[in-house]
């Protein structure tokens, strides 16, 4: 039986611009796609689990990852280490699953290179007023932490322009909308569908 290769995506946007929430809403709709477990030297969040928000390693383990090769990408965000498995990447879409990347622009930029048949999506927020509103939705931090965050949000977006498809999520039903189109869409391209209706084609054109 011949199968299709799954399609990769590498999802980007600034903190606060609702990038996981809407990755979560996908694939509660389509639980078919997969979405990578990073591994990072960040502390563990409250409400985080290991194995399943990020694969937490201690800085050491993960150079020695880097040393084997581990990692299809990796990057310093924040002062922290993060990085994709390569191993689940590759088995992931030789099984013919598509599979989600979430990580930062300078992750994108490497896998771009090593995978240019990546499709990128960048999520942006409709305002910077919407944006330092989400930043800010604890009210426990100082107008200078939230202008650090506000200010590494701007960079972030800055590299927009590097993306195939930009979603403003303003609206959050129709953002989902939006993230599902284009993974219809891509599923329809003509060489996908060769694939997956070779029987029928065989039979239409026998
Ligand atoms: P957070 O620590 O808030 O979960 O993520 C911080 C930033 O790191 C986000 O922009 C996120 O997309 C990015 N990130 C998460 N995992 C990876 C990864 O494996 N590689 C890269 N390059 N960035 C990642």
């Amino acid at each position: 039986m011949t199968h299709s290769t799954g399609t990769l995506y590498i999802i980007s946007a600034p903190s606060g611009a609702g990038k996981s929430s809407l990755v979560k809403a996908l694939i509660d709709i389509e639980p078919q796609i997969c979405v990578s477990v990073s591994h990072t030297t960040r502390a563990m969040r409250p409400g985080e689990k290991n194995g399943v928000h990020y694969h937490f390693v201690e800085r050491e383990e993960f150079v020695k990852m880097i040393e084997h090769g581990d990692f299809l990408e990796r990057a310093e965000v924040f002062g922290n280490l993060y990085g994709t498995s390569q191993s689940y990447l590759q088995q992931t879409l030789d099984e013919g699953h598509d599979l989600i990347l979430e990580i930062d622009w300078q992750g994108a930029e490497q896998v771009r290179k090593l995978m240019p048949q990546a499709r990128s999506i960048f999520i942006l927020p409709p305002s910077q007023q919407a944006l330092r509103d989400r930043l800010d939705n604890r009210g426990q931090d100082s107008a200078e932490i939230i202008d650090g965050r506000m200010r590494e949000a701007v960079s972030e977006m800055s590299h927009y322009v590097d993306y195939d498809y930009l979603i403003i999520n303003d609206d959050f039903a129709l953002a989902l909308d939006d993230l599902k189109a284009i993974f219809h869409a891509s599923r329809l391209q003509q060489k996908r569908q060769q694939q997956r209706y070779g029987k029928l084609l065989a039979e239409l054109l026998g």
